[in-house]
């Protein structure tokens, strides 16, 4: 990053961990020297525990924690038997990693466009469906959930396994109820910038069925049902480290309060950035969007990243390629124009500074700086 004007010499990150982890000494601490205590370094004690009380948080009846959010998706596509000649339709404008975990299991990924507003397009998802179509996964991105209902139905009346990719969403809610509960599986990472964050890579899959739950168990511990018996293949390691947990563990009782944080953050830019020539993400029904990111568009984005960044503000940009232009997704054969929703939204997306603990002063700060970019050309 280049350094501010020496006259303002504000630097505005765009995601700092540091604060967080300091305001939960020394009880992050503690909880790591007691893994230590214990010697239960891979799903050992806080694993168990964490598994209940997120599976708790989420109103779900299992959460089977893991190594990633990948993870999560991967298994949650083993788990419901998808493979070698299935299809799996998802969306062009997400994170590889859906798609990635499509391809790990010998399935092939079947995109479609976003709406406009980058949303979930139920009817256009469900026109996709085929013969080979085995699974559906539809992607709460940013941290907007989107209501599934329709296509939960329409998933439903064919056999087709809906699996939500809540990686970015955790906590946000659709009619009452916590995402993830819709479809017959849903995905959480815990990498560390995500609304609730481990020391590392960590995941978790949530689901209602007690077999998939069992299934899910196993796939992640190379098969294992019984010791030294390999029930289902193929034998991976997909396991959550303790550590990881107990971090968690220590989280998961603030992760309302830090998403309450974030959409105050989203309400103060709102209101300061409303008049202007910005499209703002949709907020939906109250407590539906938990603001993983916060993203503008506009036909300008380079020129306003630029102006932002020469004033000590990183931004981002997710994404900058959609999914079907994407190199080694090439494969699939897609070109430009294939699906303009998510390529309008690849060239004019900005992701402004957000985290529960970024001041208030700075978000002013942003906001007046955006504001300066439109005034003065
Ligand atoms: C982060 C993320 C994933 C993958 O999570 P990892 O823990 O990094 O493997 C999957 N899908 C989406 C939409 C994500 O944002």
């Amino acid at each position: 990053m280049k350094s501010a004007p020496a006259a303002n010499p504000t630097k505005v990150r765009f995601v700092d961990l540091v604060e967080q982890a300091r305001s939960l000494e020394p009880q992050l601490t503690d909880a790591v020297s007691a893994v230590f205590g214990r010697g239960d370094y891979i799903l050992g004690e806080s694993v168990k525990l964490f598994e209940e009380e997120f599976a708790a948080y989420c109103g779900a009846a299992f959460a089977i924690g893991v190594d990633s959010g990948f993870s999560a998706l991967e298994l949650a596509l083993r788990a419901a038997g998808v493979g070698p000649g299935d299809q799996v339709i998802t969306q062009a404008n997400t994170f590889i990693a859906t798609v990635g975990a499509v391809i790990a299991v010998g399935a092939e990924p079947v995109l479609v466009d976003c709406d406009e507003t980058g949303a979930v397009e139920s009817e256009r998802m469900a026109a996709a469906f085929s013969s080979r179509t085995r699974a559906a996964i539809p992607v709460h991105l940013f941290g907007r959930a989107a209501n599934l209902a329709d296509l939960a139905a329409a998933a439903q009346a064919r056999g087709i396994a809906l699996i939500e990719d809540a990686c970015q969403a955790h906590g946000a809610r659709v009619d009452g109820a916590r995402v993830g509960t819709t479809g017959i599986a849903a995905a959480f990472s815990f990498y560390p910038a995500k609304n609730l964050g481990a020391a590392g890579d960590a995941g978790i899959m949530i689901t209602d069925s007690a077999k998939i739950d069992e299934t899910t168990r196993s796939l992640r511990n190379i098969g294992q049902r019984v010791r030294y018996m390999h029930m289902d293949g193929p034998p991976l390691n997909r396991r959550m480290d303790t550590i990881q947990a107990a971090v968690l563990r220590v989280k998961l009782p603030k992760l309302d309060g830090w998403n309450s944080a974030r959409q105050e953050r989203a309400g103060l830019y709102r209101s300061l950035l409303v008049d202007l020539p910005l499209r703002l993400p949709e907020s939906g029904a109250p407590g539906s969007h938990v603001y993983h990111l916060f993203v503008v568009e506009t036909p300008r984005r380079d020129d306003l990243q630029k102006h932002l960044r020469e004033h000590g503000i990183e931004t981002g940009i997710h994404y900058p390629i959609p999914l079907h232009l994407q190199p080694c997704l090439a494969e699939m054969g897609h070109s430009a124009g294939d699906f303009p929703h998510a390529e309008r939204l690849a060239a004019e997306s900005l992701s402004l500074p957000m985290y529960p603990e970024l001041p208030l002063e700075q978000v002013e700060y942003v906001a007046a700086k955006v504001r300066e970019f439109f005034a003065r050309s």
